[in-house]
């Protein structure tokens, strides 16, 4: 029997958030975002690198022209140790141009959130609520209610948690699981661990560093990335943690200070600047632990966790935001698939499903995202293991694997069959692929009949 309405509550006005919400939008479904901070748009935080399957989802937004004006294209990306001695580049991103159509794109948050903002219609824009922190999630047959601090109360059919690491909505979701009638343990308590912490500091793009550069700098116990956009650069610097922990942390200036006095001779790029120097010329600069791992329940009842708040990832292969958009093309997806199942069924374009399809719905995204989103965080902890010589074989591979062009080609072209697998929104009617490379993409685009 379907249910009379539909709304769905998302919590966390993130890039995840925000894909949500155009995926809600462009379904005729309503919504609420509910993001703690005073303005969905900050000018804060790191810059990414959009990588092609996050690319791809947001060009099917419309979004790619954008994207394109105001970020940089990422090729050869140069690899050298600690003490400025090359270590042989890699063609990561050459091959992923070759394979998917597209170069990586790095692009600052403040930008990259921007664009996802003002693609949104306006009736849509106007359902992004700031200074709205959750604290309170409880479901109940008929649906959800979230409560903020400011004691207000938003009532929908389902919640999407796409609050980040520190997911509230997961903590909440345990909660309700434990106090349920069957008492179910769901997923850890601190469910992700921290081996690396990381200070990421954003600074001019001033020679010797040119828009497009893309360097790494490896060695025992630190590596940094460089990624230079066409008026900042920023670098990563990820150090290896005395112990691992799963307590959260936070930093202040005190500890970037302490961290720049461990690390900040470091070389950013061969023959030039130092970590030291990128610090002292920062326009911004934040430290952060870097959680890592994956849920075993993505859902309970009428929540469900999309993005960092249900897996984590090192930066290293700069795959973490591009997943969590992915995650919200699989989710819709789904979704779709039982408003329509529910429609056909009752020959009404107006039905909606009710709670068990949804459950179905939210059970078979996770389905469809674990195994790739495991193997990706997977990847990206050795990856960030074999560029801090976490031990003699990481070091071995990362000095004499992964500096061979042949075998990065090798590597680059086994992956990029699973990534040729990566799915797009199956309603959302657009252009043409403007991606095409040797790996035609298994989920073409749908077109716009002429
Ligand atoms: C140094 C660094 C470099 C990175 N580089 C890359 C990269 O190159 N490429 C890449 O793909 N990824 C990269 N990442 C990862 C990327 O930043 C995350 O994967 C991405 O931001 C996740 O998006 P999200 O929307 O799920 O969560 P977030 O970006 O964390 O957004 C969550 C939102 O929820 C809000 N929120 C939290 N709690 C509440 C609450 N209780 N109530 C209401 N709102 C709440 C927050 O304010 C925030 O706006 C990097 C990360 C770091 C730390």
């Amino acid at each position: 029997m379907a249910s009379k309405a539909f709304k769905a509550i998302i919590v966390g006005g993130g890039p995840v958030g925000l894909t949500a919400a155009h995926s809600l939008s462009r379904a005729n479904l309503d919504f609420v975002v509910l993001e703690q901070r005073p303005k969905v748009v900050l000018d804060a935080g790191s810059n990414l690198v959009l990588l092609p399957i996050g690319l791809r989802v947001l060009s099917q937004l419309g979004l790619l022209p954008a994207i394109e004006a105001v970020s940089s294209p990422m090729d050869k990306f140069r690899r050298i140790d600690h003490n400025s001695k090359d270590i042989g580049d890699t063609l990561w991103f050459t091959h992923f141009k070759d394979n998917h159509g597209a170069y990586p794109r790095v692009i600052s948050r403040h930008d990259l959130m921007q664009i996802i903002h003002d693609g949104l219609p306006a009736e849509a824009q106007a359902k992004l609520l700031p200074n709205k922190k959750v604290v309170g999630v409880s479901t109940g047959p008929d649906g959800v209610t979230v409560t903020c601090t400011d004691g207000t109360t938003y009532t929908g059919t389902i919640v999407v948690g796409a609050d980040g690491a520190h997911s509230t909505v997961r903590r909440q979701m345990r909660s309700e699981a434990l106090q349920g009638p069957t008492a179910t343990e769901v997923n850890e308590e601190k469910p992700f661990l921290t081996t690396y912490r990381s200070l990421w500091v954003r600074f001019p793009t001033v020679a010797p560093i040119k828009p497009g550069d893309a360097s790494e700098t490896h060695g025992h116990n630190c590596t940094l990335q460089l990624f230079a956009g066409k008026d900042t650069s920023v670098i990563g610097i990820y150090e290896r943690m005395e112990k691992p922990t799963r307590e959260g942390a936070r930093y202040g200036e005190a500890d970037e200070l302490a961290f720049v006095e461990r690390w900040g001779h470091l070389p950013v790029i061969k023959g030039g600047m130092t970590i030291k120097e990128a610090y002292t010329n920062r326009t911004q600069a934040g430290m952060v632990n870097l959680e890592e791992g994956i849920l075993s329940r993505w859902s309970w009842d009428r929540v469900v966790l999309a993005g960092d708040a249900a897996h984590k990832f090192t930066p290293s292969t700069g795959a973490g935001c591009n997943t969590g958009l992915v995650d919200i093309v699989v989710l819709a997806n789904e979704l779709f698939h039982a408003f329509r199942a529910v429609r056909v069924a009752e020959n009404n374009p107006e039905a909606f499903p009710g709670k068990e399809p949804i459950l179905a719905a939210f059970n078979e995204y996770q389905q469809a995202r674990f195994e790739t989103v495991r193997d990706g965080m997977k990847g990206a902890s050795e990856a960030t293991g074999a560029a801090t010589w976490s031990d003699a074989t990481h070091r071995f591979v990362d000095r004499y694997v992964l500096s061979r062009p042949s075998l990065v080609k090798l590597f680059a072209n086994r992956t990029a069959a699973d990534v040729a697998k990566t799915p797009v929104f199956a309603y959302i009617e657009g252009d043409a692929d403007q991606m095409v490379g040797k790996f035609p993409w298994a989920y073409p685009m749908k077109v716009v009949a002429p």
